[in-house]
């Protein structure tokens, strides 16, 4: 316990960069200069860990490789792509940015923070972080990582997320800034979050901030910010129907247009709500048109950083010439990968392909 030393702005900011350059991870996106490939790696970045983005940034980018071809993509193409990277808001809206850079700016990227935010669906980090890191823009940067280590690095203890907390943040990621390098800057805040200054147990002999941390001075950093009070999410309980044919397709519907998983891909499903879910799913098997006796299946359980979902499975088999009674299409295994189908989908496709149970009726 004692005090932290006092280190100008200039000093902190030539430290971190020191260390950056001998400590940051080798990543694909990291050097480029290419404002399209710094914008995908940004949006996939946000609520995300690195080693899942690395499976998905390298096939995204060959299958887009420019703007202009994420802007005549189909939203069910990137959609696809983005198919287990969770947050699908985030792949709509790089869509929509992309179409309306070709529409709007003759397919030029912005360079400045305010053309960038002038986007749909680009917000002040991401603005922050492509113009900074692309263009060389004068542009702080604030997320998860960058308000933790910045909180521990003043002692403050309110949660970034208070919005108190997030303004005075967002003025000290301005005030520590360089006048140059401010792209490896940003970076380098984020890589220290990720690697040396982690939410538990930060390795602080590591940090090139430590004397001057007041977290550390104080003895305890990883109490700093105070942690925000968990809530249980609620658990929702849904029932959804493998419909099959005898070729061996089977129906999948989209969701509605807004709200969670807005225009994606599922199986006939519905909210149990406190019902009995056998008798829902024989409900939900009517509506489709059928009533075919259903096969209790498998049970798939998915969380949502809000929610969760308990999805109970049923098979029910249906004859070659049958047509469902609301819009939908006969899938094949292979279209999988073209369609926009969330991991909470894909699981209850594979519980309801998971062995039989008893009969429901
Ligand atoms: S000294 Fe420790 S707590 Fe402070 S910024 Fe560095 S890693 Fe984080």
């Amino acid at each position: 316990m004692g005090r932290p030393a006092e280190v100008g702005a200039p000093r902190l900011a030539q430290r971190l960069l020191a260390w950056y350059d001998r400590h940051r991870r080798e990543l694909p996106w990291r050097d480029s200069q290419d404002a399209y490939r710094v914008w995908v790696s940004e949006v996939m970045l946000q609520q995300t860990q690195v080693a899942t983005v690395l499976s998905y940034y390298a096939p995204f980018l060959a299958r887009f490789p420019d703007v202009a071809a994420l802007a005549a993509a189909s939203e069910d193409e990137v959609l696809g792509a983005w198919s287990g990277l969770g947050f699908y808001r985030r792949a709509r809206n790089l869509h929509r940015g992309a179409r309306f850079v070709v529409q709007t700016l003759e397919g030029q990227l912005p360079r400045t923070l305010e053309g960038w935010l002038a986007l749909p669906g680009v917000g002040r980090y991401t603005a922050g972080a492509v113009s900074s890191i692309a263009c060389g823009v004068r542009a702080p940067i604030l997320d998860g990582n960058v308000g933790r280590v910045l909180s521990r690095l003043r002692g403050w203890r309110e949660h970034p997320s208070e919005s108190a907390a997030a303004r005075r943040l967002w003025a000290e990621a301005e005030a520590l800034l360089p006048q140059e390098r401010v792209g490896d800057f940003n970076q380098a805040l984020m890589e220290l979050g990720a690697t040396v200054c982690r939410p538990r147990q930060p390795t602080c002999e590591r940090c090139p901030w430590r004397d001057a941390c007041a977290a550390r001075a104080a003895g305890d950093p990883h109490a700093f910010p105070a942690p925000r009070a968990a809530k249980a999410p609620p658990r929702v309980l849904r029932v959804a129907l493998l419909l099959e044919r005898p070729d061996g397709r089977w129906l999948m519907t989209r969701r509605p247009s807004d709200g969670l998983l807005a225009s994606m891909w599922e199986l006939p499903s519905r909210d149990a709500g406190g019902d009995d879910p056998a008798r829902v799913a024989q409900r939900l098997a009517r509506a489709w048109g059928t009533r075919r006796k259903l096969c209790p299946a498998g049970t798939a359980e998915h969380r949502f950083s809000h929610l969760e979902w308990h999805t109970r499975t049923f098979r029910v088999a249906v004859p070659a010439d049958w047509s469902p009674a609301q819009e939908a299409r006969w899938v094949r295994e292979q279209d999988l990968t073209t369609l926009g189908v969330p991991t909470a989908s894909r699981k209850a496709l594979e519980a309801a392909r998971a062995p039989e149970a008893s009969s429901a009726q």
